[in-house]
């Protein structure tokens, strides 16, 4: 039997039109190559919120200054919808 559970995406779980996902930090990111490690530690965290009323999810990006965010559509993880289909390209 599928463990219905396991299938829900972790970064983009919510109920109600409401997203509050996991959380991924510095430690989460993979590095490439040319990565180096700095030498202060940067306290970068990342997730997914949607309040009831708004109408795109937020890819939140948060560090020690405060926390910033662009529109998402879909989770960039599972690439489930993150918006209501009667919104049109082009709609502020
Ligand atoms: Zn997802």
């Amino acid at each position: 039997m599928i463990n219905k559970e396991s299938m829900i995406c972790p970064y983009c779980r919510g109920e109600n039109e409401e997203i509050r996902g996991k959380t991924f930090r510095t430690d989460d990111f993979k590095k490439t190559a040319g990565y180096s490690e700095p030498t202060y530690r940067d306290h970068l965290e990342m997730f997914i919120l949607k309040s009831k009323n708004d109408k795109y999810a937020g890819l939140m990006i948060e560090n020690i200054n405060g926390a910033r965010y662009i529109d998402i559509r879909y989770c960039p993880f599972c690439g489930r919808k993150l918006y209501k289909s009667d919104i049109k390209r082009g709609d502020k």
